[in-house]
């Protein structure tokens, strides 16, 4: 067997596995399985495994550095594949991510709509953009990892509403390090789902709900997440952090 060969096999026997956990844990709340989207994080691995993802039936990667995923994108732009941008964004990162990215799931602050929405115009595509909550945000009102305080959803959904170009997709989080939710996955994600029905009160098709990763996806799964982004569960322990 070549390199390749090994790396599909591997990559072929992970992606089973992680399909077996969201069909079970579908199954276990009572979901159709078609209600959850999985989205594989491809950071740090190379554009090869993006391709063999693609091959195996992969159709949503994400990616958090725009240096890593501007160039894996243009390499793999003849897949037809949703990239999605989960990362603390910086308005200067903002025309390059739009010119690969149909999902920025990172909205936190009303200078990153702005900066989005004149970068979709320049594009002249529609770009869906998650507001991402931080449950562990500080007096600041933002999270260690990026994020809005729960208190902020509603003025930059105003602020997405407003903006040409955007589309109001709806929430995501990633269940916080500290704070009252460290080690409460499960009650992090029933929180998010929480502000997502207040949300699609009035927003009704802001329905993406992203949470859960390799080690919580049942949790999010069971609370009711539309979207799970699973990176190490499906490429392998990343060779450095990111
Ligand atoms: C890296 C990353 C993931 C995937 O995490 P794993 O634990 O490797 O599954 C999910 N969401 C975000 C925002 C990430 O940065």
């Amino acid at each position: 067997m070549t390199d390749a060969e090994g790396r599909r096999a591997e990559l072929a026997a992970n992606l089973a596995r992680v399909e077996e956990r969201i069909a079970a844990a579908c199954a276990a709340a009572g979901r159709p399985r078609e209600d959850v989207t999985l989205i594989v994080v491809t950071k740090t691995y190379p554009a090869s495994d993006v391709r063999i993802l693609h091959e195996l039936g992969v159709r949503h990667v994400a990616e958090n550095r725009d240096q890593d995923a501007a160039p894996k994108a243009a390499a793999c732009a003849d897949l037809d594949l949703t990239w999605h941008f989960v990362g603390q964004l910086q308005t200067n990162k903002v025309r390059s991510v739009a010119g690969y990215a149909q999902v920025v799931q990172s909205v936190d602050r009303l200078r990153l709509v702005s900066a989005l929405s004149a970068a979709a115009a320049r594009t002249g595509r529609e770009l869906d953009c998650l507001i991402q909550v931080a449950l562990d945000a500080d007096a600041t009102g933002r999270g260690a990892r990026g994020g809005v305080a729960p208190e902020g959803i509603a003025e930059l959904a105003a602020a997405v509403d407003d903006a040409p170009g955007l589309r109001l997709g709806g929430l995501m989080t990633v269940a916080p390090l500290a704070g009252p939710y460290a080690g409460r996955q499960r009650a992090a994600f029933d929180r998010l789902m929480e502000l997502s029905s207040r949300l699609r009160a009035t927003r009704p098709a802001a329905t993406m709900v992203s949470a859960g990763m390799s080690a919580d996806l049942e949790d999010a799964v069971a609370a009711g997440a539309t979207h799970v982004r699973i990176g190490t569960a499906v490429l392998g322990v990343r060779p450095r952090l990111g």
